[in-house]
């Protein structure tokens, strides 16, 4: 699997790459896109009371999406991270603006070539704390102007 075989499931490679990476504050609970909750108390952009779980790929766009390992295709979902706000306000409402944005940085290109071939999901399973140790998140919030790493799980 390559970036650009991800484009023909019609998706960008830049979304499509998402799926099955750490979440943030918040897990899953069952098999559905909607079963999550959070794990912890605070938002991961602004440190206020965290309200509730955003999917970082919106469920609008696609719920799964098929990556193919060694081991066959996984279906993998949108990372979680635990925000303040709703849809609407908070910094919840600020991804959904498009103030608050989040992308997630391969330490290497190797690091990269592993996910996309599936060896990474089958070695550690999705949303693994330990892609840390291959990547971070950067989120950038443009309301305040600074960009932080998160970078935890190792
Ligand atoms: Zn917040
Ligand atoms: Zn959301």
């Amino acid at each position: 699997m390559t970036p650009e075989m991800a484009l023909l499931k019609g998706l960008p490679a830049s979304k499509a790459g998402l799926y099955g990476l750490p979440c943030i504050g918040a897990r899953y609970t069952g098999p559905g896109a909607r079963d999550c909750e959070r794990t912890q108390a605070w938002c991961a952009v602004c440190g206020r009371p965290a309200a509730n779980c955003h999917h970082v790929v919106p469920l609008s766009v696609r719920r799964r999406f098929g990556l193919a390992t060694p081991g066959g295709t996984v279906r993998l979902r949108s990372p979680l991270f635990a925000l303040c706000g709703s849809g609407t306000r908070g910094c919840h409402g600020a991804f959904h603006a498009g103030r608050v944005r989040a992308r997630w940085l391969w330490d290497s290109e190797e690091d990269e070539r592993l996910w996309w071939s599936g060896e990474l999901v089958a070695r550690y399973g999705p949303h693994s704390p330990e892609l840390y140790r291959h990547g971070r998140w950067e989120i950038a919030d443009s309301r305040t102007g600074r960009a932080s790493v998160v970078r935890e799980g190792v």
